[in-house]
Parts: structure tokens; sequence; C-alpha cells
């Protein structure tokens, strides 16, 4: 598994390297935005360690470049941009997940364990997803709530497949638009929240614990515990 790492402070990016080849990973450094970029889109990663401030441009801007021309991998960003909305743009611009500076390596490890097992593709024969008390069957297209069957648009249960797959961590708007609706407009656009508003008042309403929790100013997360 090849992970691609941008990081142009040469003593982070040796750590952060060594670190991931002792336990098993094969590591690609990229110094600059546009050996990154190069690299990036000539070669396939599982996933992406991202320095935000880097001497020829920011890893943002470069992140955005690379997505629009199909890189599709997993990326971590890390950097020493610590505010909420730093973090929040970070996420909201292509990374799925966001570690600051100075961090322990014991976590950026752990987190992009997570993020390399979130986008591992679904084990071939798997036709249900649980969370909690909702259970979807990805064939029929139909959905349980304790045993109730609900009444789903395919809109909604694409939206609601979305959530469970990702339960337990927040998903922002832009990615709602970008995996579910396939499509990058305005995430000021407020069809997102209109959408889980509907599937909402069929999959919480009458239960004393909803399963969708808001965000505020990040977006929703679907409780699995
Ligand atoms: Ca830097």
């Amino acid at each position: 598994m090849k992970i691609l790492l941008v990081e142009d402070e040469l003593g982070i990016q040796d750590f952060i390297c060594r670190s991931l080849m002792e336990i098993g990973y094969k590591v690609d450094v990229a110094s600059t935005a546009k050996e990154a970029e190069l690299r990036s889109l000539g070669e396939e990663y599982a996933a992406l360690v991202l320095d935000l401030g880097l001497p020829d441009g920011d890893g943002l801007d470069m992140l955005a470049r690379c997505r629009s021309q199909g890189f599709s991998a997993p990326v971590l960003i890390l950097s020493a941009r610590r505010s909420v909305d730093e973090r929040v743009i970070g996420l909201e611009q292509g990374g799925d997940d966001y570690l600051t500076k100075p961090f322990a390596m014991a976590e950026l490890i752990a987190r992009l364990r997570n993020l390399l097992r979130r986008s591992a593709p679904a084990t071939q024969g798997v036709t249900k997803l649980r969370v909690l008390d909702l259970e979807l069957d990805l064939v029929r297209r139909d959905a349980w709530r304790a045993g109730v069957q609900l009444q789903l648009t395919p809109q909604e249960f694409t939206l609601l497949e979305y959530l469970c797959r990702n339960a337990g961590r927040v998903v922002t708007r832009s990615m709602i638009l970008d995996q579910v609706w396939k499509m990058r407009i305005d995430p000021e656009t407020n069809v997102i929240d209109v959408h889980i508003y509907r599937l909402r008042t069929k999959i919480d309403q009458g239960f004393p614990h909803p399963l969708i929790r808001t965000i505020r100013g990040v977006g929703y997360v679907l409780r699995d515990k």
C-alpha cells in the first residue's frame, strides 16, 4: 500500500516517512506542490498526507487541482493551521481528516489507518448495512428502523447509505454533494439541508434518540453509539 507524503520540512518528512515504512507502507515523498501534483496524477496512492504550507503554493489549491483531475485517494491534512475555521476549510476543500502540528506519530498513524479502512472497497457480498437499530438492504434498497420499514425516495436512500457508511464520522455538505449528488455545486445551497430534514422526519420522528445530528457550521453525523 503506497502513501504519498507531501511535506516541505525535511525533518518532519523524514520522520513520517521512516515511521510509515517501519509499519509496512511504501512511501513516496514530495516537497513542493508541483511535485506532489505530478506524482498524484502519475501513480495510484492509497492515501495522501498533505502539509498545507508549501514553498510553491497552498496545499489546498494543489489538492483541488488534483481532485478535479480525478485524484480520489483519501487525504489527511497535516498543518500548523489550527483554528476551527481553518480546519473546516481544509475538510470542506477535499481533506478527509485533519491533524494539527505539532502532532504525535501514533495519532497520525491511527488517523491514516482509519482513512484507509473507510476507503477500502466494500467487501463483495455485503448486502446489508446496520447502524444501531437502523438496517439497510443494499440490494433491495429498503431500510428499516427498529424493524419498521421506512418509505424513502431513491435519493434519500442513497443519502442514508452514505451516512451509514460514514457512521460516527462528520460529513460536510460538500462531501455529501460530491458523493451523493455527484456534483460540485454551490456549497451554500440548501439542497442538502432540505433532504436531511426530510430524511430526519422519516427515520427519527417518534424515536427518543435521533440518529442524525447536526454539527453546526460543519455538517452532519449519523450516530453509531
Ligand atoms: Ca510546510
